[in-house]
């Protein structure tokens, strides 16, 4: 057996994650007191399965997680894993390196992992009993175990000595033998118990198994006879299945050719159908054509019916015209006479209407002919207007003038009066109306 290395991650003081190799020879761990030597014995105890915590120096699964520092804080899982030499497979597992883990968490819960693989306890303790690595071995010997079994009785360090050769593994397999063989010797017990509960219906038993060995040659004989009915069974049935398959045939092929004939028949109606359903139509349309000829005769009818009604109305009216005929004669002939002064009246208008015409002619042209004197007058007289406006407004300007130059006269009229002016202008004259006549 050989350790070849411990890890430690957050487990009691090593926060972080720590590598321990363990070469050829001895190795020993050095270092001040507190400084966490004993804790990788500890670590050892405790992957190896340890339930104890007093013997692990602690009170509970979450004293072994690293509690924190001034510098670092608390870890929430503490880690530790071993691995161990087994090229010469001194573990009964097909590794030739095996790493047993143990991981603790705050809540309490611990989990094992056998290379990577998570195991229960009970594996890890079955796989390490064979070694003499079991938790509760001298394997790992803690401070102050030297002490204690040098002050044991004789008696007690046996049990000691024992358990740190490995031994209990064996007590403990002899003790399970031991059990075993107890329990088998109890069934033996009961087994010539139940032997001498049957003995005494042994005979009875003989009878009965007599009868079952008859039973079992008549079986055996009904079972041959059988086989041979079966058998001759089974040729007859199968003559009769080939048979049955000649006639299947043979109303195969008779079923074909009534299908073949069905078809035909089938296709014959289908024609048929189609003949009848264009023979349909056509019967529409003559019932619908009739249905026509019918109305028009209904209405012909009818329309017969109203005529000769109207017949009988003016055959009633004729004869009562024709009572009525000498009656009219007469009226025509008054109306004759008339209508003859009428004609004569009728003339006489017409010719004096003839007259009137003319004479409204000759109105109308002289009529026309004023028509056109009097727009030839208005022409004039806008004419004339216009010319008016045109004098009334050449007027006003003269008169405008006329203003202007009676104000001059005034004021000239007024400077002649003054004796200085008179005599620088001498050589003018003013006219009678006020106008400057120039000399
Ligand atoms: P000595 O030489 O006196 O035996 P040692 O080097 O063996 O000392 P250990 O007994 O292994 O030291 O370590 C004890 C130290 O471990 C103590 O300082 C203790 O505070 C610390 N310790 C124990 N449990 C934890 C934990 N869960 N978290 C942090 N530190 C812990």
């Amino acid at each position: 057996m050989k350790l070849q290395k411990l890890t430690l991650q957050g487990y009691k003081t090593f926060a972080t994650k720590t590598d321990f190799e363990f070469d050829d020879g001895i190795t020993a761990i050095v270092g001040p007191n507190g400084s966490g030597k004993s804790n990788i014995a500890d670590a050892l105890r405790w992957v190896l399965g340890e339930q104890s915590y007093s013997t692990l120096r602690a009170k509970r699964s979450a004293d072994m997680i690293f509690a924190g520092s001034e510098q670092r804080a608390r870890a929430g899982l503490a880690t530790a894993t071993i691995t161990l030499d087994n090229e010469d497979g001194w573990l009964p597992i097909d590794y030739s390196e095996v790493e047993i883990t143990r991981r603790a968490f705050r809540s309490g819960e611990n989990e094992y992992l056998l290379n990577g693989q998570q195991v229960r306890l009970k594996d890890v303790a079955e796989l390490l009993a064979t070694s003499g690595l079991a938790e509760r071995t001298y394997t790992i010997v803690g401070q102050g175990l030297i002490d204690q079994a040098l002050s044991l009785r004789s008696d007690e360090r046996r049990a000691l000595f024992e358990e740190a050769a490995g031994i209990n593994h064996y007590k403990h397999r002899r003790a399970e033998t031991l059990r075993r063989l107890e329990e088998t010797q109890r069934n033996l017990q009961r087994v010539h118990d139940i032997l001498a509960e049957l003995r005494p219906r042994v005979t009875s038993l003989k009878r009965q198994a007599t009868r079952t060995q008859n039973y079992e040659q008549i079986f055996e004989d009904l079972h041959a006879l059988l086989r041979v009915w079966y058998g001759y069974r089974w040729e007859q049935t199968k003559t009769e299945l080939r048979q049955a398959h000649l006639a299947a045939d043979q109303a195969e092929a008779s079923w074909q050719e009534s299908r073949r004939q069905v078809m035909a028949i089938q296709e014959k109606i289908d024609k048929l159908q189609a003949h009848i359903a264009e023979t349909q139509g056509q019967l529409t349309e003559q019932q619908n054509a009739r249905e026509q000829v019918r109305e028009a005769l209904e209405k012909a009818r009818r329309d017969q019916a109203i005529m000769n009604q109207r017949q009988d109305l003016l055959q009633r009216q004729q004869t009562e015209l024709a009572q009525d005929l000498p009656q009219l004669q007469e009226q025509q002939t008054a109306a004759q006479s008339e209508l003859a002064a009428a004609t004569a009246d009728l003339d006489i208008a017409q010719t004096q209407l003839a007259d009137a015409q003319s004479s409204w002619t000759a109105f109308r042209t002289a009529a026309d002919g004023q028509q056109a004197e009097i727009n030839r007058r208005r022409k004039e007289l806008r004419q004339a207007e216009q010319d008016r406006q045109e004098h009334q407004r050449k007027l006003a300007q003269a008169e405008g003038q006329l203003a202007q130059l009676r104000e001059r006269l005034d004021e000239t009229t007024e400077r002649l009066n003054s004796p200085v002016h008179w005599k620088r202008i001498s050589p003018c004259l003013i006219s009678k109306r006020g106008n400057w006549k120039k000399h």
